[in-house]
């Protein structure tokens, strides 16, 4: 298994858009992968958010073997994991992101599955 290094840039963008569009409330989504690089967004239909919920929408998803990891935002200036979200990520993936509010270039992190800050590089495919 690749663990990915990379993250397509305009898609970083739209977890940006899809973070701001959720606000106050969580916006969750699985990771796919290309080979080393994150390459796209697994949206859940009809997906209802709550401020404490996106995460465990994400535990009914289909996951198949390009799944990297997962995605949510925090409607707070926070990017780092919660308890909950680090068991989450030991489950699921090797790369999870969080985006923090003002979902911007500066307010997201990237994790491992242990909840450990690791290094994704933006890059334009
Ligand atoms: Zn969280």
């Amino acid at each position: 298994m690749v663990v990915p290094t990379k993250i397509d840039r305009p898609l970083l963008e739209m977890i940006f858009e899809a973070s701001k569009d959720s606000h106050p409330y969580e916006f969750g989504a699985l990771l796919r992968k290309d080979g080393d690089t994150i390459t796209e967004l697994l949206l859940l239909p009809g997906t209802v958010s709550s401020t404490q919920s996106a995460l465990f929408k994400l535990y009914m998803m289909p996951i198949d073997h390009d799944v990297a990891g997962s995605v949510h935002s925090h409607p707070s200036p926070s990017p780092y994991p919660s308890n909950a979200d680090i068991s989450f990520f030991g489950n699921l993936g090797d790369v999870h992101i969080i985006c923090a509010s003002p979902y911007n270039e500066r307010s997201w992190r990237a994790y491992n599955r242990k909840g450990e800050s690791t290094r994704l590089d933006v890059v334009e495919l």
